[in-house]
């Protein structure tokens, strides 16, 4: 069967590049990075190269990159190691469960969080930001690009803020580091996660950003590894892995990359409602800036989920703006947030492309979704009720 792959905010595919830099890692120069000897330190100069190059993709130096078994573990280490009991944290509730079941803990822990709300495009208003700043407030956590919709937040507004106060600013640039220029001191944060898995690097790795001087409270506790900021064997095939595709992203950013998957994304984007012009379908996010490879669609009278699973059958990979817990398909809270009903936001589905897609990866998304979103209203009690047309 053929299949096409737009899923690529769920996971990329390691490039081939990537997979021949990290194979001599798993065989002949498998040793541990804090041996003194020969194989030790080999291992000890690739880690280092490795984190160079996470460094140069984020315009950081090499000291303030902490490497992480991903996004998850980054986002934890960004907010655990800033803030303790008593403190005032501001996020939003657009974030990634990472973050957001992060500062619940941080609730329970005697911390006090403020969810800032979004517009009805998924952006955070910096003037309510800023007021929510008390004298408590120890951290602002705010991601850069969303997961569902791609939005890009005002991280530099975000940033100059934060500074004013003198208060931490960490964000979640899982979603826009390799699609968008990202640099730490643009943005002037504190901290900034990544994660290997949505940059074309392995599963399981990642990095965090620590600005020099920030002191951070580590969560795992063991050897000296990574300047005491998180101890634990470095992961070496997987770091090897993440720097080679920390040096592929900075070069498909400096060679207009972004701007041609953008045209990709959008040509897409507008044969798909082309195809489907019906007033019950848009793009969620619409008008607000979004990283190049992400479009979110609402189609009214459908759910998303059973959208997604008819797709799958006919090849083609994507995912819908609900998430299933315990057993129940709940809505997306991003959607939600952003105003849109529940209804709609169950009928949304997500299409992301990678550096891998093809134009005819696109050409058979633009084929076969219309056929089938028309299949599934054929079958709709609920669309047969509207006009149709
Ligand atoms: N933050 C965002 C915005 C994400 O999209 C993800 C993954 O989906 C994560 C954090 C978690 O990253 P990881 O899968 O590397 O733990």
């Amino acid at each position: 069967m053929h299949r096409v792959y737009l899923d690529n905010n769920a996971s990329t595919p390691v490039l081939p590049e990537v997979f021949e830099a990290m194979k001599p890692f798993y065989l002949e120069r498998f040793g541990n990075a804090s041996s003194i000897h020969h194989y030790g330190q080999h291992a000890r100069a690739a880690v280092e190269r490795a984190r160079a190059s996470v460094a140069a993709l984020l315009n950081a130096r090499a000291a303030e990159i902490v490497l992480t078994s991903g996004g998850t573990e980054s986002d934890n280490l960004g907010i655990f190691g800033l803030v303790g009991p008593g403190d005032h944290v501001i996020t939003s509730t657009i974030e990634h469960s990472a973050v957001l079941n992060t500062c619940k803990r941080l609730e329970q822990m005697g911390c006090d969080v403020t969810y800032l709300p979004v517009n009805g495009r998924g952006e955070v208003d910096p003037e309510e930001l800023r007021k929510a700043i008390r004298p408590a407030t120890k951290l602002i956590s705010i991601m850069m690009a969303n997961n569902e919709t791609g939005v890009l937040q005002p991280v530099e507004e975000i940033g100059r803020i934060a500074k004013e106060a003198d208060v931490f600013f960490h964000t979640d640039a899982v979603q826009s580091a390799g699609k968008v220029p990202v640099d730490v001191q643009k943005i002037g944060c504190d901290a900034l996660s990544i994660s290997g898995h949505k940059i074309h690097g392995p599963q399981g790795t990642g990095a965090l950003f620590v600005k020099k001087g920030t002191l951070i409270q580590p969560l795992l506790y063991g050897g000296n590894h990574e300047r005491q900021r998180r101890a634990g064997t470095e992961n070496l095939p997987g770091i090897v892995g993440l720097g080679k595709a920390a040096e592929i992203s900075r070069e498909w950013l400096a060679n207009n990359g972004p701007a041609e998957m953008a045209a990709l994304r959008d040509y897409l984007q507008n044969a798909l409602l082309r195809a489907m012009n019906d007033e019950g379908v848009g793009v969620n996010g619409e008008g607000a800036p979004r990283v190049p490879n992400t479009t979110n669609i609402y189609v009214d009278h459908i759910e998303g989920e059973a959208l997604v699973i008819a797709l799958d059958l006919k090849g083609l990979a994507v995912s819908s703006g609900a998430a299933c817990s315990s057993g129940a398909i709940e809505p997306s809270h991003v959607l939600l947030a952003m105003g849109m009903s529940h209804q709609r936001a169950r009928g949304s589905i997500r299409i992301s492309l990678g550096k891998q897609t093809t134009q005819e990866d696109v050409d058979f998304a633009i084929q076969v979704v219309p056929e089938t979103v028309a299949r599934l209203r054929e079958i709709s009690p609920v669309y047969q009720k509207q006009p149709v047309g």
